[in-house]
């Protein structure tokens, strides 16, 4: 994986050069825990490639787009959520998107939650 942004903070934790306590890593993705957890389990799967935001994506990245969502469910599984879970992706300033590097939240465990 090639494309990385040396500001994108998600980009550093790709790295190593910040930590994040990972739940999932592979060739093209990587899983970690939000640091500001909305519900039990919240986390957060991304690209490891910059990718800004979901307006971003081209048809090259279909592959990987159906990575990270079929990739929810079994890391929900794995972490221990049996009793369903939301998924979420903020896009650009009016969707609410705090960090510019593509990322998909997936929130579970039991309620009541946080936020969400
Ligand atoms: P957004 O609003 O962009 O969809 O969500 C960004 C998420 O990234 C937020 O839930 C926030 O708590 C999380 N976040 C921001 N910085 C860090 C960080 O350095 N480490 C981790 N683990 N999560 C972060
Ligand atoms: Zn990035």
């Amino acid at each position: 994986m090639s494309h990385s942004d040396p500001n994108c903070i998600f980009c550093k934790i790709v790295a190593g050069q910040i930590p994040a306590k990972k739940a999932y890593e592979d060739e093209q993705l990587l899983a970690f825990h939000d640091i500001n957890p909305w519900a039990p389990v919240h986390v957060l799967i991304i690209p490891k490639q910059h990718i800004a935001t979901l307006a971003d994506v081209e048809p090259a990245h279909d592959a990987m787009l159906g990575a990270m969502l079929g990739l929810a469910p079994r890391l929900m599984k794995q972490l221990g959520v049996s009793n369903g879970f939301r998924t979420l992706i903020n896009t650009g300033r009016d969707g609410m998107q705090e960090v510019y590097h593509l990322h998909m939240h997936v929130m579970g465990g039991p309620r009541p939650w946080a936020r969400g």
